[in-house]
């Protein structure tokens, strides 16, 4: 058993609308989307706490999971701009502890 949020839903254990997956990497909603599309790209493996606890055996991933990143806007039609957030420790806002970004876009306008 795991206290981890994501993990469980990487498990199953917990619901969630996936968005798109391979051996690796699991995308899904937010639950509390920040943005007209906003979607979470984490590793299925609990590789680490957050960014800043990488090594480098994750290059690999970290690559993989930028190029999910851009397929996913292309399928979601984020062809206006999207932007990908990882946030680092409480301060930065970071509520869930298992390394993931944020894909985010379809605004109307441009963001600050
Ligand atoms: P962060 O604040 O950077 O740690 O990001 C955690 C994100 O996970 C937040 O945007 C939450 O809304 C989202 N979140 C938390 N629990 C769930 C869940 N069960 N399903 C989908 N997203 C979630
Ligand atoms: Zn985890």
């Amino acid at each position: 058993m795991t206290d981890c949020v994501f993990c469980k839903i990487v498990e199953g254990s917990l619901p969630t609308e996936k968005v798109a997956e391979t051996d690796r990497l699991l995308a899904f909603r937010d639950i509390s989307p920040a943005a007209p599309t906003h979607v979470l790209i984490i590793p299925k493996e609990h590789v680490a706490d957050s960014v800043a606890d990488l090594e480098p055996g994750h290059d690999e991933l970290l690559g993989e999971l930028f190029r999910l990143a851009a397929r996913i806007a292309d399928e979601e039609k984020l062809d206006a701009g999207w932007r990908v957030v990882t946030n680092v420790g409480p301060a930065a806002g970071q509520t869930v502890f298992h390394a993931h970004f944020h894909l985010m876009g379809g605004w109307a306008r441009p963001q600050p």
